[in-house]
């Protein structure tokens, strides 16, 4: 059993307290949370610690399978020149990548990251996740957006969900983003997760390219998809519609669904959703580090906020961020976003994100039963109980 104490206890399902004192079992199984009424008296076995005490982060978007690709890819290129290079990048030896996807997995763990949400489009994360202390839902990502391709790209996925599966790892089959699959990929995918009931997940407005392709036709997107990948776009009949609105019907309303980005995500996008399935079982996923790295904008976190949205956090990849560290997101944030209160923030980095990955009875607040991980943030600003660009995250339990 251990006592732990710190200046402030961030329970997250309730106000913080202060000078509380955490219960937990040697696993990490918390037993109580002792409100002290803010004076803390010496105890034997009792640790205290400057700073705040938070549950582990719950990572809701990420691709281990990019980690080789830190600092490969030059900053704030837009879409168009990032997609191209990830594209030529991606395929390197097989020893060089499983090394950076283990680092990565440590790495993740001591930043106080608890449970991930990891895009993968082969096999090569299993041995890692196997191993890693950390729970892992993985997304097994399918795309081809030329419809010639559906059944062999459907086909391919399925049999990495097996592998996963087999090895006892959660995962589930998702289409990657609107504009890189095809009708009959997506009716696939459809079905596969209405059967299911499993959980999905999108790359959503991404980029003002997106728009661009599905109203107009053309920009950086239809550039990539000629000149990069050499494929026949001549059956693309832009819709005229910002691409979720265009999609949404190969995303059943009954699964949980996780819309990943959302940096150019408008109000009438929102409206319309709503017209449509209810909000509920959404959860907009942010990658705000990422979407500096490519396209230097940050979503409209304000508007969510006024449209009560479900917000969770995820760090995208190594590719287009400097570390897997949700802190870091919530730092960015928090720098950009004065006016957001931590507790705010720390919903959506903990509990949040633990609901959209159905794992909230374990994850995701302290409290008595649940094993969520322990994390002391340092070099927190106590006046205006706020984070600054030196707060430090360090793991306890
Ligand atoms: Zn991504």
């Amino acid at each position: 059993m251990r006592k732990i104490a710190a200046t402030y206890i961030f329970p997250v399902n309730q106000p913080p307290i202060k000078n509380g004192t955490l219960i937990c079992e040697s696993d990490g199984t918390i037993v109580d949370i002792i409100d002290n009424n803010g004076e803390l008296k010496e105890e034997s076995g009792l640790e205290f610690y400057s700073g705040i005490l938070v549950p582990g982060f719950v990572n809701t978007h990420c691709h281990l399978e990019l980690s080789h690709l830190k600092g490969k890819i030059e900053e704030k290129t837009g879409i168009g020149g990032f997609i191209g290079k990830i594209n030529t990048l991606r395929n390197q030896d097989f020893g060089s990548i499983e090394k950076a996807i283990e680092i990565a997995d440590r790495k993740m763990w001591a930043a106080g990251t608890a449970a991930v949400g990891d895009i993968s489009n082969s096999n090569i994360t299993i041995v890692t996740k196997q191993k890693s202390k950390i729970y892992y839902h993985t997304f097994v990502e399918s795309f081809g957006f030329h419809p010639s391709r559906a059944e062999t790209a459907f086909e391919y996925a399925k049999n990495v969900l097996s592998e996963f599966r087999e090895n006892k790892l959660p995962a589930s089959i998702i289409p990657h983003s609107p504009y890189s699959v095809s009708k009959p990929l997506f009716e696939k995918i459809k079905e596969n997760a209405f059967a299911e009931k499993s959980l999905l997940s999108i790359h959503n407005q991404e980029s003002k390219g997106e728009t661009q392709f599905y109203k107009n036709g053309d920009g950086p997107i239809a550039n990539h998809l000629k000149n990069n990948l050499g494929i026949d776009i001549s059956h693309w009949k832009p819709t005229g519609k910002s691409s979720i609105i265009s999609i949404m019907k190969y995303l059943p309303p009954q699964n949980r669904l996780i819309l990943v980005h959302n940096t150019f995500t408008e109000k009438s996008d929102l409206n319309e959703l709503k017209h449509n399935r209810s909000l509920e079982n959404i959860w907009f996923a942010l990658c705000p580090n990422s979407n500096l790295y490519i396209e230097n904008k940050l979503p409209p976190i304000s508007l969510f906020k006024e449209e009560d949205l479900n917000i969770c956090l995820g760090t995208d990849s190594l590719a287009s961020n400097h570390q897997l560290s949700i802190l870091e997101e919530m730092i960015t944030i928090q720098q950009n976003f004065t006016e957001l209160k931590l507790e705010e923030l720390l919903i959506w980095a903990t509990l949040n994100g633990a609901k959209a990955l159905g794992i909230e009875s374990t994850f995701g607040t302290f409290q008595a039963g649940k094993n969520p991980g322990v994390n002391l943030i340092s070099g927190f600003d106590f006046r205006n109980m706020k984070l600054t660009i030196s707060s430090k995250v360090k793991r306890l339990v």
